[in-house]
């Protein structure tokens, strides 16, 4: 703390598109709080702002120098060692630094939350009276508390007589009579009861639909409620929970429960999300022997304090969990931390169980159904040193520990890790790269199905390459078998092809007579895709997107999977008026009427973005599943990753051509792993498992090295394509997206930033030109794609140092007016 005394300056950044820093004075008062990872409000420009310190400094050649005007943060967000490499991903991802580090706060905390002071004094009256004569400010302040507590720093500077109050607080906090916390959208305390809402029993789905449409002009925010409980009938919300998924306040809630849609009930609830009652102590099996030489490569490694980044290849069901683990006893041993980033989806409580069981509080799990409070909770804690391991989705890798020893990235090829609907748009796999090159950790890269990248990487040695190509007991990998759909006969008096091939029936049939499981995997949601006119050709479209609509089935509603418009579902076609509308393409909710009229009686559990909503959804789906109530679990990729159930026997993917329609050059990788992943879902315990693929093009390569396991030739072919394309691993991309509402201004810009570029160059520039997603919630998006060889331009540094020069230039010439412009580099699609 001392050493900053003499450090008055401090350099600090904004989210705001700038690479580097600006310099202010630090006032006195502010000295010892005033530390790197800290928001501090400071004006800048004609505004004040809130900002981020990322060093401290002795001296300045500014004359003119600006003081910062609060420091926000009891206790630092960031590590000086994140801090870094925040300031990493800003120039490899051509952003600002303070754009990453507000993209990097743990969700919950926005960038201009607030300092909140609070009274934690028992006796608050005896206080005041020993305070007095001695300290009558510090007296004062805990006065203002009794009137209000807790209170908003800045609403207590305002009401308080004398100005510089800092001194007193600092005094009474360190004394222990009050707390400063952050200002979080929910109290930090645990609230022990909650208002849960639900449909009344005299109500249904049509009904509220009904009810939505018919006061939407009146009372739209009640509408809009309406129609969230409506999409979900049977779940219960908590009352904040619903208040921002349908985005009103509770005033809506009790009309609409005076009015006798909804009932309210009140529940108990716990901070801590995965609260769990007992934890047994995890088993340390005895590593079999390709597990073992596994893990004596990584500890070799841990120990040797280099930085090491590692691929472990390994089938689903190779045992390579039970490697982290035994990696991280030995991270511990050493006295250093760990970090495991899972994706999104597979962080069940199932994988979380699992790691607690082994190593109880030392694991801090973030997860983005947590509340805000919860998170924060873990943020502070893992930074004041409480937890040793960190479990999270990709935001994560910013977590505030120190001394990290490992990284382990799960299911590496994850598009989730990479971050597309913002910016930066990085890849957190890659940042994990870089934040264990920073620390001379070990970095795990693991999947059954490794990126291209990735694999191509350790098939040049620049990282280690580690295997298991085997199944724990040998137990055999699933057997694929290819369902041809050309050839399935029609069934008599339908006008549409079948869903379920005769093989699928079958199978499916056969399991259920056994009292197995079956996981059923379709990647639409919705009950169909296309609604479409016969007579004329009239397709239904959204108003704010280039995209079609999806038919759903509650309340007869068609749903923009973009923007989330909706409207009800026309009888007849709105352009010709015909009556012949007809319905393409299968989506869960029609799989899941499909699964009722073939198999009577079968109950089903259908998972999806739709009936996943609520907080805990997801996990009672799998609890339920979990239990053998339900022989069927049919979803999205959601069902796709990261399950364990001993007692599914029978995998089967309804459509396997789903993501090969897409025209990105990852499809057919996509459709590789997504079926391996899929596949891997059958027979892990002591049965075979079967898997069906249903699909309209079966001579796919993509699907028949699926079929055979074979990652090895997959890889071949599809390397030697893309080398014969230039596209990654042999080039690196940059794609740089326009868009706005006004199409012309969008257009212009992208040219106009197109001129910019040298015409003697290393590199391609393809475009600009319209996005394939030409539109998107009402706005135009036009794209242009930069493409580098890495045999011309190693690093890309070539290429991205003419974008970063072009930027700067359009700015200087031009001003950009309602377009925005938004880097992806290493786009994981280039739609
Ligand atoms: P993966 O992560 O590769 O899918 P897991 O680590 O989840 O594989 O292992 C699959 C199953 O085998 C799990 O149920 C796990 O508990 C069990 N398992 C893992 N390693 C061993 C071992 N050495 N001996 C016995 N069972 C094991
Ligand atoms: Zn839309």
């Amino acid at each position: 703390m001392e050493n900053y005394i003499i450090q008055p300056y401090a350099e600090i950044v904004f989210p705001v598109p700038v690479e580097h820093a600006f310099t202010y004075k630090i006032p006195e008062r502010f000295n010892e709080d005033a530390v790197p990872g800290v928001r501090v409000l400071a004006s800048f420009g004609r505004r004040k702002t809130t900002g981020f310190i990322v060093s401290r400094k002795n001296e300045t050649d500014l004359t003119e120098i600006k003081e910062i005007e609060d420091v926000l943060d009891p206790i630092p967000l960031f590590t000086p060692e994140v801090l870094e490499l925040a300031k990493w991903i800003a120039e490899y991802y051509i952003c600002g630094w303070g754009e990453v580090l507000k993209a990097a706060l743990p969700s919950g905390i926005h960038l201009d939350s607030e300092k909140i002071i609070r009274l934690v004094d028992g006796h608050p009256h005896d206080l005041i009276s020993s305070l007095e004569n001695r300290a009558p400010r510090q007296a004062e302040i805990i006065r203002r508390l009794l009137a209000e507590n807790p209170i908003r720093q800045s609403k207590l500077l305002k009401t308080m007589s004398s100005g510089n109050i800092y001194a007193s607080l600092k005094k009474l906090k360190s004394a222990g009579h009050i707390r400063m916390e952050l200002e979080l959208p929910k109290p930090k305390v645990s609230i022990k009861h909650e208002i849960f809402v639900s449909v009344h029993n005299n109500h249904t789905s049509d009904s509220l639909y009904a009810e939505a449409d018919s006061i939407r002009k009146r009372a739209p925010k009640q509408a809009n409620c309406l129609e969230v409980l409506a999409s979900s009938p049977n779940q219960e919300f908590s009352r904040p929970e619903l208040c921002r998924l349908a985005e009103i306040n509770t005033v809506v809630l009790n009309t609409l429960e005076q009015k006798g849609f909804i009932k309210f009930t009140t529940k108990e609830v716990v901070r801590d999300y995965y609260k769990e009652t007992a934890i047994e102590q995890g088993i340390r099996f005895d590593l079999n022997k390709d597990q073992a030489s596994v893990l004596s490569a990584i500890i070799q490694k841990i120990d040797s304090n280099d930085f090491s980044p590692m691929l472990l290849h390994g089938v689903t069901g190779s045992g390579k969990t039970q490697v982290y683990i035994e990696a991280i006893y030995h991270c511990m041993a050493k006295n250093k931390n760990a970090i495991v980033l899972v994706p999104e989806i597979a962080l069940t409580p199932q994988m979380v169980h699992r790691f607690r069981s082994h190593f109880g509080d030392k694991v801090a799990v973030f997860h983005s159904r947590m509340s805000p409070g919860e998170r924060y909770d873990s943020w502070r804690q893992t930074w004041e040193g409480k937890h040793h391991i960190v479990i999270g989705p990709r935001s994560a890798i910013f977590s505030p520990l120190k001394n990290i020893g490992l990284v382990i990235i799960d299911e590496e090829h994850e598009p989730s890790y990479k971050q597309t609907d913002m910016t930066p748009k990085y890849n957190a796999r890659d940042v994990s790269i870089i934040r264990a090159y920073l620390n001379k950790a070990v970095v795990v890269l693991g999947s059954a199905t490794p990126s291209i990248e990735t694999f191509f990487n350790a098939s040049i040695n620049k990282y280690s390459h580690l295997s298991m190509p085997n199944r724990i007991d040998n137990i055999p990998m699933p057997a694929i078998e290819i369902v041809n759909m050309k050839r399935e006969p029609k069934i008599i008096g339908r006008k549409e092809p079948v869903i379920f091939s005769k093989r699928l029936r079958e199978k499916i049939d056969e399991k259920l007579a056994h009292g197995e499981q079956i996981i059923l995997f379709q990647n639409r949601r919705g009950f169909a895709t296309l609604i479409k006119c016969k007579d004329c050709n009239y397709l239904a479209k959204c108003q704010n997107c280039d995209i079609s609509l999806t038919f759903h089935i509650h309340g007869s509603r068609l749903k923009c999977h973009y923007c989330g418009f909706s409207t009800r579902a026309p009888e007849r076609c709105p352009e010709c008026g015909g009556v012949d509308i007809f319905m393409k393409g299968v989506g869960t909710q029609r799989i899941e009427e499909e699964i009722n009229t073939l198999f009577p009686g079968v109950k089903v559990l259908r998972m999806d973005l739709d009936t996943t909503k609520g907080r805990m959804a997801h996990d009672r789906i799998l609890s339920k599943f979990g239990s053998g109530e339900y022989p069927i679990l049919l979803g999205t990729q959601m069902v796709a990753k990261g399950l364990d159930f001993p007692n599914v026997t029978l995998v089967g993917v309804i459509s396997a051509d789903t993501e090969l329609l897409f025209p990105d050059f990852r499809a057919g990788e996509r459709t590789f792993q997504l079926l391996t992943q899929v596949a891997g879902r059958a027979g892990r315990k002591n049965k075979q498992g079967d898997v069906i693929i249903q699909t309209y093009t079966p001579e796919h390569p993509s699907l028949q090295f699926a079929k055979y396991h074979d990652y090895h030739s997959f890889f071949k072919m599809e390397t030697s394509d893309r080398r014969g394309l230039g596209y990654p691993p042999f080039s690196r991309i940059v794609n740089i997206l326009f868009r706005g509402e006004d199409e012309a201004a969008v257009k212009k810009t992208a040219e106009q930033f197109a001129q910019e570029i040298p015409v003697k160059r290393q590199f391609r520039m393809l475009g600009p030109a319209p996005a394939a997603l030409a539109k998107i919630q009402g706005n135009y998006r036009w794209q242009i794609l930069f493409m580098s060889l890495k045999q011309n331009d190693t690093g890309g540094t070539s290429m991205k140092n003419a974008i970063k020069r072009a930027l700067n230039n359009l700015k200087k010439k031009h001003r950009i007016h309602r377009v925005t412009i938004s880097m992806d580099v290493d786009p994981i699609s280039i739609l």
